[in-house]
């Protein structure tokens, strides 16, 4: 049976695969860990695939399982733990900006017992002011709105058990974020704090425009606040609608002044307005999370699994 799974998503990330997996090999040489290593090539249109295949042939405890093309970083690692035989997996980045050498503390902290082990930023290098404060805000927002104690400043970087990756697994949502499931399933779980580098090579594969989404994503599943934000701003908006109405019609009827306001009619028009379309819009992003759980297509598509043989991880 293998002791550790590493997942790796990879997504064009030729400049720094070698290095990587250079630095994992010797840093998991010394501690006599029977190990394999999933890399999950989400798409890649660089030398990624054709690294990976010459990896997988020279490196029997290497797999990789190849996608039709760009699924997304979750996807990917939702493929890498399906796919996974050890009894504890680890997902990390291919980037070097979760170091390697803080396997060993994970894997001490889960022979101690944790199920679930998660790396936490400590502090983050190389990264724009934009992203760590608009990441700061994030983890902070999410861990108040959130039903469940999703851990601040931790991404996916986590060793977890077995056990925990059989019931992560076995879970039917299609709208996977991971780290908050992960949070959710519970048992015992510890953090292992990190100084998180700069990447060693290449550039982030996260735009803007794709940090955004997965924030609406992970806000929204899991937490209903949005949802009941609208509700209340809903109740509020045909209280005072109604309060003004009662006196518009007390001015009509009982009095003799005239009503000009056009500002302020302007004010009510665009303030009602604004209000509706934003609740519309969070409306819309709890829709859309059931119109694709309804569609119920699968979250990837594998166009190819590569593996040479296994008889090293003795499977
Ligand atoms: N990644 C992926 N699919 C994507 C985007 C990213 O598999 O659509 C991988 C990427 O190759 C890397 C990891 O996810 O191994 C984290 O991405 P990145 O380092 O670009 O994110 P950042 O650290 O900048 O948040
Ligand atoms: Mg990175």
């Amino acid at each position: 049976m293998l002791d550790l799974s590493l997942i790796v998503p990879v997504f064009n990330e030729e400049a720094v695969l070698p290095e990587f997996a250079r630095v994992v090999t010797e840093t998991l040489a010394p501690t006599g860990l029977n190990y394999e290593i999933i890399f999950v090539n989400d798409g890649s249109s660089d030398g990624t695939a054709r690294f990976l295949e010459s990896l997988v042939q020279s490196d029997s405890r290497v797999k990789a399982i190849e996608f039709s093309r760009n699924f997304g970083h979750q996807s990917a690692m939702t493929a890498g733990l399906r796919a996974a035989k050890g009894n504890a997996c680890v997902i990390m980045d291919a980037d070097l900006q979760d170091p390697p050498s803080l396997l060993i503390a994970m894997v001490e902290k889960w022979r101690e017992g944790y199920d679930v082990v998660y790396a936490v930023r400590r502090s983050r290098d190389g990264e724009s002011v934009f992203k760590k404060t608009t990441a700061a805000v994030f983890y902070r927002l999410l861990r108040s709105l959130a039903g469940v104690d999703i851990p601040p400043d931790t991404g996916d970087f986590r060793l977890m058990d077995r056990r925990v990756v059989d019931v992560l697994n076995a879970l039917p949502e299609r709208n996977r974020f991971l780290r908050g499931l992960v949070s959710w399933i519970g048992f015992r779980q510890i953090g292992v704090p990190f100084d998180r580098p700069a990447r060693a090579a290449g550039e982030t594969k996260f735009s803007l425009w794709k940090m955004l989404r997965f924030a609406v994503d992970g806000l929204t599943a899991f937490s209903r606040v949005p949802l009941r934000l609208v509700t209340v701003a809903g109740v509020g908006a045909f209280v005072a609608s109604g309060s003004v109405l009662g006196w518009a019609l007390w001015v009509r009827l009982y009095t003799d002044r005239s009503v000009p306001g056009w500002a302020s009619l302007m004010g009510v028009i665009l303030l009602l307005g604004g209000t509706q379309l934003l609740a519309l819009g969070i409306i819309g992003e709890y829709l859309a999370h059931i119109f694709d759980e309804a569609k119920a297509r699968p979250m990837y598509v594998v166009c190819s699994i590569l593996a040479n043989g296994g008889k090293k991880n003795g499977e």
